[in-house]
């Protein structure tokens, strides 16, 4: 598929049936599968053959879905997992252990957030936040002995800021580590960090991938570039013999290509089990098959509201990287020349009364915990996900009790903009 368009790659790529074959994707609704011989069988637990024999591991219908999104993002391999959150813990751990530490940007998902400064702390893995917008020396200033990984969102949810990839990229090689990419909410379709320096990949598939707020998912992709034995001393997982699968060395045997996601699939996913099920990796395909054509949508939308929003008395201010006015309306520019999501915050000079008022008022926008559905939805972090904050602690976390997360759908822009304009009159 890697002579064909990302377009193309949306719609047919990871599966191309043979003769007679089903043109939609099969579901292998099945646990286990049948061999002949116990030494059939055998060779794979030896990871000597490739094949299926349990889906907690892998499964036919998820491997189609990870394909095309490797071929999506320009990956080597990629493996789909049961939802955002177990991506990224299963990336952090594939290559971090006891004793290891982490560069990260610090505005990224709250999940991820808490994952890395709280859950993954009692595990012996330290990580150091640093600001997407700091300089080179400050990047730099973070690394330690220990350090294995760097991270960072493209677009930061609920942040909104756009990560300038190949800064990260820069430091993250300089000192032997790789870079590793939330990409939820630009989606391959508006930016692809492999392109920009990246190593792997992450997604919250649950968003625009799925897009239509209807199946919980993950996705990790590698990007088959980096030399993990040039750095053995800092990666024995992957370069010394692994004991549970009598002593292959993964590096060794499945090459760049190959030894990050087959690590992860035979023994992460062996041993944690996070595992999607064909039928979520089923409808998440349908979803990809028109990314494509959604996201440009979703951009239309977010930009016209952002642009509408602007103009209104109430607003006090808009964070959207589509406008000129925006932070890093320059860093998008060079990253997401398509423009980045529909997701837009903004707010309001009433503060949390103001928010409350806007939001009951709303007839199309649905207040929810979710963002990057077809249908737009909005969030008032102070009241909700923020809630356990006072109004000054809000204030310093960025997130003032009044503002709003609008996550623009795939509706008519003219219908959006109207029903921001009623519920804004029903402030005054
Ligand atoms: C939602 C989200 C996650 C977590 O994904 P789940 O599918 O909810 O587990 C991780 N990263 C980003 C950027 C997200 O938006």
């Amino acid at each position: 598929m890697s002579e064909y368009s990302i377009n193309t790659k949306c719609v047919q790529g990871g599966y191309t049936p043979g003769n007679g074959e089903p043109r939609q994707i099969p579901i292998y609704q099945s646990t286990t599968f049948k061999y002949e011989t116990g030494d059939a069988m055998g060779a794979l637990f030896d990871l000597e053959a490739s094949g299926y024999f349990y889906s907690r591991l892998a499964n036919p219908t998820n491997d189609i879905v990870a394909k095309k999104i490797a071929e999506l993002e320009g990956g080597s391999a990629a493996m789909l997992t049961s939802s955002g959150q177990a991506a990224s813990f299963m990336a952090f751990f594939n290559i971090c252990e006891c004793g290891s530490h982490i560069v990260a940007s610090s505005t990224i998902y709250g999940g991820t957030f808490n994952l890395l400064d709280v859950t993954m702390k009692k595990m012996g893995i330290e990580t150091t936040f640093v600001s997407p917008d700091c300089s080179e020396e400050e990047l730099n200033a973070a690394f330690r002995d220990n350090t294995k990984l760097v991270f960072g969102e493209t677009i930061a949810n609920p942040a909104l800021t756009v990560l300038d990839i190949e800064k990260f990229a820069k430091a993250a090689h300089s000192h032997g580590v790789p870079l590793m990419i939330d990409n939820t909410f630009a989606t391959p379709v508006n930016c692809r960090p492999i392109e920009w320096g990246a190593d792997i990949v992450t997604h919250s598939t649950t968003k625009y991938m799925d897009g239509h707020g209807a199946g919980l998912g993950g996705v990790i992709v590698d990007a088959g570039k980096f030399d993990w034995m040039a750095h053995a001393d800092k990666y024995p997982g992957l370069t010394t013999p692994d004991d549970s699968y009598h002593g292959v060395t993964y590096a060794e045997k499945f090459g760049k290509e190959g030894a990050f996601i087959t690590k992860c699939t035979v023994q992460l996913m062996r041993d944690f089990g996070s595992m999607q099920s064909p039928f979520n990796a089923f409808i998440l395909n349908l979803g990809l098959e028109s990314l494509h054509v959604r996201m440009p949508r979703h951009v239309e939308n977010g930009q016209a509201v952002a642009e509408y929003l602007q103009g209104r008395d109430e607003i006090e201010y808009v964070s959207y990287s589509g406008l000129p006015t925006d932070k890093y309306y320059e860093v998008a520019k060079k990253y997401l020349p398509n423009g980045g999501c529909g997701v837009v915050s903004f707010c309001l000079k009433g503060g949390r009364a103001a928010a409350e008022t806007f939001m009951n008022a709303l007839k199309l926008a649905a207040i929810e915990t979710h963002v990057a559905d077809a249908r737009t939805c909005c969030l008032n972090p102070a009241s909700t996900t923020h809630r356990q904050m006072n109004d000054e602690q809000l204030k310093a976390a960025g997130v003032p009790a009044g503002l709003v997360r609008m996550s623009c759908g795939l509706e008519d822009k003219a219908d959006l903009i109207a029903d921001i304009a009623q519920a804004l009159d029903a402030i005054r």
